[in-house]
């Protein structure tokens, strides 16, 4: 298998605006108060308040459970959109052939290319190039930002290498990972109900993705055909499925967070009968818009009150990358006035999406007697600077922000997967199931995956946990995605 190098770019990070006024002309603003012990009972608060006990996981697991009910029953029934995804048929492994993915995600556009060659030499080849979105085309119009995928495409396309070969006749067909609520219409289209993790592109909401890439392909006079829609968790439960057919469910937690699952036909009253032969279909739930049960602090609510979707997405801006750093930025801010970090609070600190996730994470990887990491962090990254008592109180805000956010995650595929039990008993807790989990948060942030594990464990109980297995289907989105354009090939199927 050969992989080509991927240029990886600085993660850029969403748009909220400063949008707070902060009056003074002067940022650096002076503190009466000084010390770490002032500001102890921020840390209690803010530990009580996102506290996840066991009752706190199994409320939101039930609610989870009945919001899902709710979506399927009728349309708009509940917080959780739970749409069809129109994926009916799995890749089964004899798929053969040239197809391509592209994978929208919310910090990186993703192009990648696979040979499949059947059952017997599966992947023979893939290549796939990743680049971040800029910025500015995050608040852009629609055609910029479509331009700028296809461009990104068409160079791809011309350095397709000899490991490669397209069938006589057929054109290049894709497989397109959308990761952002789309109501599906049919397996290649779909209409963009709204942007999230920070976008506001105009112009695309209302609108079919599918042919906002046609228009932007033949723009640019690029001929290859769309043959598959999904978002990236329907790509990553693919993408699973095709090496491990006990795979259930598929979990994406990278910017942002969502999670799909099989569903039985005869389970989604809002068909009304319109059943697929195989009588069972994969739901995108959209859990991202979940909202109930959940442990929130006024960080949280400050935080979505500056958002550009304020009310929406309330679990993803509680359990997903793009907004860890951020709340915990809101914290330290707040510690910083009431005098953490000496007698002024820095200017950096009071930049919204200053403090990444990644930040978070090297901060409690840091074992060092000194918290050294920690200290450079907070210095490079939000101009702090701190002694060792309040680089532990740091890390302390970090673990309690990250705890919370990996046990709700937890608690949220227990949700799913009891649904999945009660409407077929045996289907999951019987036997192996797998959860097939993707996204840059899930993949770099141990402590994170610790705690989501914690959560499912304590929920399930030891022996039944025993029976989920929790697994990490690197990049499955992409594989995924173009599997899909495979098994939906306009061309049919010749093996
Ligand atoms: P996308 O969401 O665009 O599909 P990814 O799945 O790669 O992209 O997720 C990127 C996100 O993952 C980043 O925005 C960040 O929140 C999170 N992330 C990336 N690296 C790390 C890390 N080392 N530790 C924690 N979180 C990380
Ligand atoms: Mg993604």
């Amino acid at each position: 298998m050969s992989v080509v190098a991927t240029a990886t770019l600085p993660p850029v990070v969403g748009s909220f605006g400063i949008g707070r006024s902060r009056r003074g002309v002067s940022r650096i603003k002076m503190v009466v108060r000084s010390g770490v012990v002032s500001v102890a009972p921020i840390l209690t608060k803010l530990q009580s308040e996102c506290a996840t006990p066991l009752p706190v996981l199994r409320r939101v697991a039930d609610e989870m459970t009945a919001d899902m009910r709710a979506g399927l029953s009728v349309e708009g029934g509940g917080d959780l959109k739970m749409i069809l995804s129109y994926v009916d048929s799995l890749p089964s492994g004899n798929e053969k052939g040239l197809f391509y993915a592209l994978d929208l995600g919310g910090t990186n556009f993703r192009v990648l290319r696979v040979q499949l060659g059947g059952k017997e030499e599966r992947v023979i080849a893939t290549e796939f190039e990743q680049v971040s979105i800029p910025q500015e085309l995050m608040s852009g119009t629609s055609e910029e930002l479509f331009d700028f995928i296809v461009s990104g495409l068409a160079k791809f396309t011309q350095q397709e290498g000899e490991n490669f070969h397209l069938s006589p006749g057929r054109k290049r067909e894709i497989g397109f990972t959308f990761s952002f609520p789309v109501k599906q219409t049919s397996i290649d289209s779909g209409i963009l109900i709204k942007w999230t993790k920070g976008f506001a592109v105009s112009g695309t909401a209302g609108k079919d993705v599918v042919a906002c890439l046609n228009e932007a392909m033949k723009r640019q006079g690029l001929d290859m055909q769309v043959s598959a829609l999904v978002n990236d968790a329907v790509g990553t439960f693919a993408g699973a499925k095709y090496w491990d057919d006990d795979v259930m469910v598929g979990v994406i937690l990278g910017t942002g967070t969502n999670a799909c699952y099989v569903e039985r036909m005869d389970s989604i009253p809002k068909l009304h009968g319109s059943f697929s032969p195989s009588g069972r279909t994969i739901i995108n739930t959209e859990w991202g818009a979940f909202s109930k049960g959940l442990p929130l602090t006024v960080f949280d609510r400050d935080m979505d009150a500056a958002s550009i979707n304020p009310g929406e997405q309330i679990f993803e801006k509680t359990i997903a990358g793009m907004y860890l750093g951020e709340i915990v930025r809101r914290v330290l801010l707040k510690m910083a006035e009431e005098g953490a970090f000496g007698s002024c609070v820095p200017e950096k600190l009071f930049t919204p999406f200053i403090l990444r996730t990644q930040d978070l994470c090297a901060m409690q990887k840091d074992n060092t007697d000194d918290l050294q990491a920690v200290g450079s962090i907070l210095y490079d990254v939000a101009g702090v600077e701190s002694n060792l008592n309040s680089r532990k109180l740091v890390v302390e805000v970090c673990d309690t922000i990250v705890k919370r956010g990996g046990r709700l995650a937890g608690a949220g595929i227990v949700g799913i997967l009891q649904k999945m039990e009660q409407d077929s008993e045996g289907l999951i807790f019987g036997k192996r199931t797998v959860v097939a989990m993707d996204g840059g948060l899930y993949e770099h942030y141990p402590q994170y995956r610790r705690y989501i594990q914690d959560a499912v464990t304590e929920l399930l109980g030891t022996e039944t946990s025993q029976n989920v297995i929790i697994e990490h289907s690197k990049d499955g989105s992409g594989i995924g995605a173009a599997l899909l354009a495979a098994t939906n090939s306009k061309y049919g199927h010749d093996y």
